[in-house]
């Protein structure tokens, strides 16, 4: 792979993000340092970006011995592949991540077999690279409302389900700013476009759209998107995620009324989806670099499936309750 310099950019008080360049890609996956005085790493980024991250973390200041805290917002390979790799190289880093995902770092089998069931193994090692263990005891569970203290300043856990039933957000005690993960979608800075994050098998319509607006009342200022940087409008930003998956997911619904064909479905969403991007001013940006970036970090097939996957599970509940 390609070396390339350090990219890291402060984005509040504190608060640097690193650019972990994700399978090689500038400007996908963001993970983020807190300065305290026990430093903090926000997300890893995967196994491809083990070296990125730990270069920007060395052109931060940090030390191996210094970083504290390695907090995930949640297990995807793209937030926390690398935290096996990154775990042995800052050795005082304590591992932080929901209880339902923590079993996932210390034996990560399952976790990459199912990435590899969606992705093929050919294009998981391209942008995922190899995912190591996390020695069990570095792992600690985090749970709603826990408080990861970093001397100087905090980090508030909101259970934010939705995307996955295990994802968390976290609330910086100092400036306000939340780390999102995948809570609102993924925003590709460059075109500009929100797109929700929908994948299967776990996601859920309504914990989504209630993970967003906890986040709304709890932000003081800037959301920090793990794809891709910090998004200040708070107020809008989570306007146009709500209306957005709700949009996504009423295409879906009416498309399942005639098809359950995986690539009819994908192909309705798919339409959709090209007239959330279709500004028109747009048209001199290289279509074809962020049409990749929108395909590895949010596909239409996958937040097809997911959505599928939804409506599918909610209309067996509610015949469950009828009969
Ligand atoms: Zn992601």
């Amino acid at each position: 792979m390609q070396e390339r310099p350090p990219v890291v950019f402060p984005v509040a008080d504190g608060i640097s993000a690193i650019d972990t360049f994700m399978g090689g890609r500038a400007r996908y996956t963001a993970a983020y340092l807190l300065y305290a005085t026990e430093p903090t790493l926000v997300e890893t980024g995967p196994g491809t970006s083990v070296e990125p991250v730990a270069a920007a973390l060395g052109t931060l200041g940090m030390t191996t011995d210094e970083l504290a805290h390695i907090v995930l917002t949640h297990i995807h390979l793209d937030h926390a592949g690398g935290v096996g790799q990154l775990a042995a190289r800052f050795p005082s880093a304590t591992v932080w991540v929901h209880e339902r995902g923590a079993p996932h770092l210390v034996d990560p089998s399952r976790l990459v077999a199912s990435t590899a069931r969606v992705w093929g193994e050919q294009e998981m090692r391209e942008l995922f690279g190899p995912t190591q263990p996390v020695d069990r005891g570095r792992v600690r569970s985090l749970h709603d409302a826990d408080v990861i203290r970093m001397g100087d300043r905090e980090l508030r856990v909101l259970e934010t389900p939705g995307h996955a039933s295990h994802h968390v957000a976290l609330v910086d005690s100092r400036t306000g700013a939340i780390f999102t993960g995948d809570a609102l979608g993924i925003h590709v800075p460059d075109l500009p476009v929100l797109r929700p994050a929908t994948p299967p098998p776990e996601f859920d319509l309504e914990r989504y759209v209630d993970s967003i607006e906890r986040i709304r009342a709890a932000a003081r200022s800037v959301l920090l998107f793990a794809h891709f940087g910090p998004l200040p409008d708070v107020a809008a930003t989570c306007d146009l995620a709500i209306h957005r998956v709700r949009d996504w997911a009423a295409v879906v619904e009416k498309a399942l009324r005639e098809t359950a064909d995986p690539e009819e479905l994908t192909a309705r969403l798919e339409a959709a989806a090209l007239a959330d991007i279709d500004s028109g001013a747009e048209a001199t940006l290289n279509l074809a670099m962020l049409e990749d970036r929108l395909r590895l970090l949010s596909s239409i097939k996958m937040n097809a499936q997911g959505l599928a996957r939804y409506w599918q599970k909610r209309r067996k509940r509610e015949e469950e309750s009828l009969s």
